[in-house]
């Protein structure tokens, strides 16, 4: 399915100009894709409505590049739902930090809480404390002990005889002493909510005054997250969301359902089970990840910032009426080069990975480099009308531009075809036009 999406993207963003039957299309699509990520179905209603009202806009239909435009509307439009911005941790002012997790048994709280250490420790330079408040199963103290050493931060637990909430205080003082400036509490998981349950953690919560909440959930379980996702924010008040298990083939539609539904950031995502497998969550490449187009959306995202519409067009207007000149030349040549390394924006072509030989094949940019030097020792009359350039004024561009005369030669006739070929080309969309046919 996200290649049929893929493919009415790529018959939509070739073309030229599209109407509101190549919209709907495109919706229908991305409205398959959106159910098949697990997104939920009311999300999808509403998000569908909003990019479609946006895509028929008079600002994308006028636009030179329409279909370009409505990909990006649609992977905007998801990134905002998301959240837009990367959503950091929030530090409390005094020491210590308490982040307390909670979550359904099984989606990752304990080993999360080894992960959110190893990225404290190494990105924020902090010295955490973990709590084994999970009392239920003696595997879970366990489970933390030997995450602890692994990755040796300290653990504090007292086995399964003290109630949570004890734990909680006595490890509070504990960090006070061994001058921990976070402190994690790895709390007890049911398989499914219950009341028992939520009021332990309400008490923890209650007693810790916890800077953040995160709630850990399995982004396999899809449409069951966003319930558990209610009812944890209803009952404890989440401040956050760890994704786990983005590793596996779930395209993350969980993400977008969760967030919209609660209304939290998402802030990390699990993608494995080792400790240094936790990510910042970017709503925008969860956004390409539900869509299914990775690069394609990266390639596009690169014309859309450097290819100035305004100039395309006045660019096509000196083309047709043959008052085209060096100078727009290389007003072209610097636009292709602002998108960055030629050979790099053809890897991103789809399809490009399987021409053989692409990955050794370099454009040759050197050349490019050239043809602008010749140009700028040009001077402006020469610029404009090519013709005066006589055997003299070739001897001192090349000079000028450390080049040949050769190459001042390659240049000119290259610019003299280039013109001919656009005069053809306006010939022809005239005709056309004469007979009544569209160009
Ligand atoms: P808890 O009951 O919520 O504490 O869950 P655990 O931390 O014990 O994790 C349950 C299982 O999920 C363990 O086998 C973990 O190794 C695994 N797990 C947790 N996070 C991830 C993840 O991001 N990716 C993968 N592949 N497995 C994970
Ligand atoms: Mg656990």
């Amino acid at each position: 399915l996200a290649e049929r999406l893929q493919g009415t993207l790529n018959k939509i963003t070739g073309k030229g100009k599209i109407n509101e039957a190549d919209v709907k299309e495109m919706m229908r699509e991305v409205r398959f894709a959106l159910i098949e990520a697990d997104v939920n179905l009311k999300v999808v209603k509403s998000f569908v409505k909003t990019v479609s009202e946006r895509a028929v806009g008079q600002d994308v239909m006028k636009s030179l590049t329409p279909g370009q435009q409505v990909v990006k509307i649609v992977k905007d439009e998801l990134t905002n739902l998301m959240g837009g911005e990367q959503n950091p941790i929030q530090f409390a002012r005094k020491s210590p930090t308490v982040i307390m997790m909670v979550g359904l048994q099984g989606a990752g709280k304990t080993t999360t809480t080894g992960k959110l250490a190893t990225v404290l420790r190494k990105k924020h330079n902090k010295n955490p404390l973990l709590v084994a408040a999970d009392i239920y199963r003696p595997a879970a103290i366990q489970q933390l002990e030997t995450l602890g050493k692994q990755i040796s931060v300290p653990v504090f637990s007292m086995g399964t005889d003290q109630s949570p909430v004890e734990i909680a205080r006595r490890a509070m003082e504990e960090a006070e002493k061994e001058h921990n400036d976070v402190v994690i509490i790895d709390t007890a998981g049911r398989l499914h909510v219950d009341e028992a349950l939520m009021q332990e953690l309400k008490d923890i919560r209650e007693l810790t005054k916890p800077d953040e909440v995160f709630l850990v959930v399995d982004a396999m379980t899809g449409q069951d997250a966003v319930n558990v996702a209610k009812s944890f924010d209803e009952m404890i008040g989440i401040t956050g969301v760890v994704l786990t298990k983005l590793d596996g083939d779930t395209r993350g539609g969980a993400a977008l359902s969760i967030r919209t539904v609660t209304e939290k950031p998402i802030k990390f995502v699990g993608m494995g089970e080792k400790m240094d497998a936790l990510e910042s969550f970017h709503p925008e490449r969860m956004a390409s990840r539900i869509l299914g187009m990775g690069d394609v959306m990266s390639l596009i995202e690169k014309a859309q910032e450097n290819v100035d519409e305004e100039k395309a067009k006045e660019l096509e207007q000196k083309l047709r009426t043959q008052s085209f000149t060096l100078d727009d030349f290389l007003d072209q040549l610097q636009q292709v080069k602002k998108m960055g390394p030629l050979d790099e924006i053809l890897k991103m072509m789809p399809g490009a990975n399987k021409i053989k030989g692409l990955d050794n094949a370099k454009v040759d940019e050197g050349q490019m480099g050239r043809v602008e030097a010749v140009i700028y020792s040009m001077t402006l009359a020469e610029r404009e009308s090519p013709d005066i350039i006589n055997a003299s004024r070739k001897k001192r561009i090349a000079v000028g531009s450390g080049t040949s005369i050769q190459e001042v030669n390659r240049l000119l006739k290259q610019f003299e075809e280039m013109k001919k070929m656009v005069k053809q080309m306006t010939n022809m969309q005239q005709k056309g036009k004469k007979k009544g046919k569209m160009p």
